[in-house]
């Protein structure tokens, strides 16, 4: 699709729920802007998960406020497809200016005059402010420690489907978050044997007395937590939707018939080490997860709520064998294992974003989403405000701050070229020579006066 805007006032790149979310914002306060999608709205939900995700998050949590998913059911967990078609359809709903199909290759600083030259794969165009959506999960990252050998097939998460897509054989899962451990469970009930390398988490309950976690992270606050907690930089969160949603429960998956490990420290050939670490693991995991039941007896308590007791969900499992004698060492080739999965993580990637917006290792450098170079805005980002921020209902709140931003910004340069304007008028008038006519133009079509 040919993008025949030359100049806009507000540019976002990326439609997937944050941009959507954007551009909602931008609609209601009557921002004039531009979605700027290289594939299709939400494609990351439709091509970068595994067949059979389904949301982490209750249908009614995992939205935003003004719509629900249509025909179903809001405590059921939406497919990933669904997901998709949800943005799609909140997107029609406001009529957002999406463009698909366009990617956008550059964004510079102009010099002298405001705003950014954006390359699109369709034409160059000038924006007065761009708002970078384009993801808080981008560049899929696998550790340098992964082996070199020919005789393994390695994927990384984003790349993974389904078991047939794997040759036949064992498969190591590196990574137990909600992706690897999804991916770990698939896999062992298609009958795969399954080793599950398991680092720092916290793994709420799905449900305590009645209420989902999400639920019980709302009304406790955690979601909208603003700093993470320190040294929980690197703590995962582990939690799954599949199969009408249930509690990961590491010692239960043991039993099941996945083998847990600790930590994956190197490989030499097929020979693998991992760390000492897993018991610690897996008790700092309880740890969170029995913490979350005491908040929400607490919270039950002193706001005299008639939930139904659940004095069950407080039992462990007698530790598994793999937790008690730990494997520090496995040769993958002599247990059959042919397959590595790597559910390690995301990068961002904002080669494209030449301008002032990064600290010195690169970082974007924002406050709630407005960066450091003015007129540059970042949504999406994990903890971008707060916890909530790089999810589904997150984002929503954090479009609105970063549009209110945008808002005012107009509402100071209004301001200061309408009485411009008069004193340029006044003077023609005069007969005084004539207003810089080229600057009013393009003020005017980039929607500021
Ligand atoms: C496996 C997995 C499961 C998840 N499950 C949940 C869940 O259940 N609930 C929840 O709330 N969150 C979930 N998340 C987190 C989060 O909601 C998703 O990552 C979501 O896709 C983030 O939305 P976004 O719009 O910020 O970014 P993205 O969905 O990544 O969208 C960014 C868009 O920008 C486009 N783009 C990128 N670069 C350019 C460019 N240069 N020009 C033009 N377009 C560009 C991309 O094509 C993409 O469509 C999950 C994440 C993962 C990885």
């Amino acid at each position: 699709m040919t993008v025949e805007t030359t100049s806009i006032d507000t540019l976002v790149v990326g439609a997937g729920q944050a941009g959507v979310a954007m551009s909602e914002h931008l609609s209601k306060l009557g921002v004039p802007h531009l979605v700027l999608e290289r594939d299709r709205i939400a494609e990351r939900w439709r091509t970068c998960r595994w067949d059979s995700l389904v949301a982490n998050g209750p249908a009614w949590h995992d939205r935003f406020p003004n719509l629900e998913f249509a025909d179903f059911d809001p405590n059921g967990f939406a497919a990933k497809e669904q997901v998709a078609q949800y943005f799609v359809e909140y997107a029609k709903k406001f009529d957002a200016p999406i463009r698909t199909g366009v990617e956008v290759k550059k964004v510079v600083r102009n010099a002298g005059r405001p705003g950014f030259s954006v390359d699109t794969s369709e034409g160059t165009i000038e924006a007065n402010r761009v708002v970078v959506a384009t993801g808080p999960f981008q560049r899929p990252v696998i550790p340098p420690i992964a082996p070199t050998s020919a005789h393994l097939t390695q994927i990384h998460s984003a790349d993974y489907r389904n078991p047939q897509q794997l040759p036949e054989g064992g498969v190591l899962v590196v990574g137990a978050g909600s992706s690897g451990v999804q991916i770990a469970d698939e896999l062992q009930r298609a009958g795969r044997r399954v080793y599950l390398s398991v680092g720092a988490h916290d793994r709420p309950p799905r449900g305590y007395r009645g209420r989902d976690f999400c639920w019980w992270l709302g009304v406790l606050g955690e979601w909208d937590a603003e700093v993470m907690k320190p040294g929980r930089e690197h703590v995962t969160i582990a939690v799954s939707g599949a199969r009408g949603g249930h509690t990961v429960d590491f010692r239960r998956l043991a039993h099941q018939g996945i083998t847990l490990v600790g930590l994956t420290k190197a490989f030499d050939d097929t020979v693998v080490t991992f760390e000492a670490d897993l018991a610690d693991n897996i008790r700092r995991g309880d740890e969170n997860y029995l913490s979350l039941l005491d908040a929400a007896d607490a919270y039950a308590q002193r706001n005299g709520l008639d939930l139904p007791e659940e004095p069950q969900a407080r039992i462990i499992p007698a530790d598994p064998e793999c937790m008690t004698h730990p494997l520090l060492e496995l040769d993958l080739a002599k247990a059959g294992v042919t397959s590595i999965v790597w559910a390690t993580g995301y990068a961002v990637d904002f080669t494209w974003l030449q301008v002032d917006a990064f600290d010195e290792k690169g970082k974007p450098k924002h406050q709630r989403g407005v960066a450091k170079e003015p007129g540059i805005y970042f949504l999406g980002l994990p903890w971008l405000s707060r916890r909530g921020s790089a999810f589904i209902w997150g984002v929503w709140h954090d479009a609105k701050h970063v549009a209110d931003h945008i808002v005012t910004q107009r509402k100071y340069l209004a301001y200061y070229d309408e009485p411009q304007r008069h004193v340029e008028e006044k003077r023609v008038e005069g007969g005084e020579s004539a207003p810089d006519e080229s600057r009013v133009h393009k003020l005017s079509e980039m929607g500021i006066n």
